[in-house]
């Protein structure tokens, strides 16, 4: 099956609808950030350029944020493409040119699987263990803690199993898929 067909088979979208016309990209916060940016990308699935999508650290850059689906011309939900990407990715074990990014990524979301809510604290302590990145941004770090605005310990989210039962009810049907 041709990557644009996987694409919209995953997020319900249809990209083949884009006819470039860049509104997207002018709007995306992070494109000055990303390799190619979201309307590049989306040609280059509509190409089928597997491997250099796959691999590129736009898919992991992406926020979510949906300015770009808000100003599509064609109502295609970007954000969506990219999360269709970031599930190919994983699924096929695709190492990403940024490798720091994806890592980020599982180490969120497995904070706010046990704890029901994010801890910045823990997010950023795992993350520099995990990269080997131990110094940089530590002053930032420390003036953010001495502020209070970043907790010392975490806090246990009320509907902490509600969020976990989420996880399992998402990789269930990702599981059947
Ligand atoms: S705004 Fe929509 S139609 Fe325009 S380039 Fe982006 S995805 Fe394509
Ligand atoms: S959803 Fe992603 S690609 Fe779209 S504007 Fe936001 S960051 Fe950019």
């Amino acid at each position: 099956m041709a990557l644009w067909q996987e694409v919209n088979d995953l997020s319900g979208e249809q990209v083949q609808l884009c006819y470039h016309c860049h509104k997207c990209t002018a709007g995306c916060p992070v494109a000055a950030d990303m390799q190619y940016g979201p309307d590049a990308l989306l040609r280059m699935v509509q190409l089928g350029q597997r491997e250099a999508v796959l691999r590129s650290a736009d898919i992991w850059l992406c926020a979510g944020c949906e300015a770009c689906g808000a100003r599509c011309p064609n109502d295609i939900d970007i954000a969506r493409m990219m999360d269709a990407l970031r599930v190919l990715a994983v699924r096929e074990g695709v190492q990403p040119a940024l490798p720091s990014v994806p890592k980020f990524n599982t180490l969120f979301m497995e904070i706010v699987r046990h704890t029901g809510r994010m801890h910045e604290l823990s997010l950023m302590g795992l993350h520099k263990l995990w990269t080997l990145n131990l110094v940089a941004d530590v002053p930032a770090g420390l003036q953010l803690i001495l502020k209070g605005k970043i907790p010392l310990l975490p806090e246990m989210a009320g509907a902490r199993k509600e969020v976990a039962r989420l996880y399992e009810n998402a990789e269930e049907g990702i599981n059947r898929e």
